[in-house]
């Protein structure tokens, strides 16, 4: 789990433990399913996070990591609370890059409500173009330039206009189960704790309500949305998209048209 012998096809990079689920779990699953490889860098431990000890924080991303079955996770220990795109940062997310070297890179959403993802998406941007400038510093140097082929970013707490919706239909029930690894983050009748955002009874709730609508929107059962820095290149538009579209064997309703 903490060295890559074979670069990555995909990296999700998260400001916090448990932000790579809750957002993009669904992603990650069929992701995996299709035989690709995943891994995820999380810049902080959470360590400022109002439930729950680092500790026990760092126990649940383990045990989340392992039902995931990501092939690589790492953590930069960056401050909680202070993700931002400065120098000592992009460097060290340059080194990630330029050692996973993935083909997709994923990070939150650059217009996050929480400065903490809003942070890690500008970095992200910032260190995946500065990875392929070959004098630009990283870790030891003994990794060669490399810049993905494409940067998506997911939604976090802020909505935007997606880009495209991942079917997450398929994974969800066990996306679920990955995301309930951090139980100390959320509700809990037994243990009151301090609460936040996510400890709010009707978060799960809102979680599936989102992939819901996402999923509508693009006649799926369960979506994921993720939005591109820049549209990326596909071989062909048709293996892009998996809905099947309405149609009908009725005469009189191809004539009606949608009512
Ligand atoms: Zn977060």
């Amino acid at each position: 789990m903490c060295s890559v012998e074979q670069k990555l096809d995909l990296l999700v990079i998260a400001a916090h433990p448990d932000d790579a689920e809750i957002a993009m779990g669904g992603t990650i699953l069929a992701t995996i399913a299709s035989g690709a490889r995943v891994g995820i860098v999380d810049l902080t431990r959470g360590e400022l996070s109002s439930r729950g000890t680092p500790e026990l924080r760092a126990e649940e991303t383990a045990r989340a990591t392992e039902m995931l079955g990501v092939h690589w996770r790492s953590c930069l220990g960056f401050a909680d609370g202070s993700v931002r795109d400065d120098d000592p940062s992009r460097e060290a997310l340059v080194e990630v890059m330029r050692q996973t070297r993935p083909r997709v890179v994923l990070a939150p959403w650059k217009d996050d409500l929480h400065p903490d993802h809003a942070g890690a998406g500008l970095l992200a941007y910032r260190s995946l173009y500065l990875g392929g400038v070959r004098l630009y510093p990283s870790g030891t140097g003994s990794h060669l330039q490399h810049r993905a082929s494409a940067l998506g970013y997911y939604m976090c707490h802020t909505p935007f206009e997606p880009g495209v919706i991942v079917d997450v239909s398929e994974y969800w029930n066990r996306k679920m189960e990955v995301v309930n690894c951090y139980r100390s983050q959320f509700y809990d009748p037994s243990h009151q704790g301090v609460p936040t955002k996510i400890s709010q009874p009707g978060f799960m709730a809102a979680v599936e309500g989102r992939a819901r609508e996402l999923g509508t929107r693009a006649g799926v059962e369960l979506g994921e949305a993720i939005v591109w820095q820049d549209p990326p290149a596909v071989a062909n538009p048709v293996d892009l998209v998996v809905g099947k579209g309405l149609s009908s064997n009725r005469e009189e309703d191809t004539m009606g048209g949608d009512r």
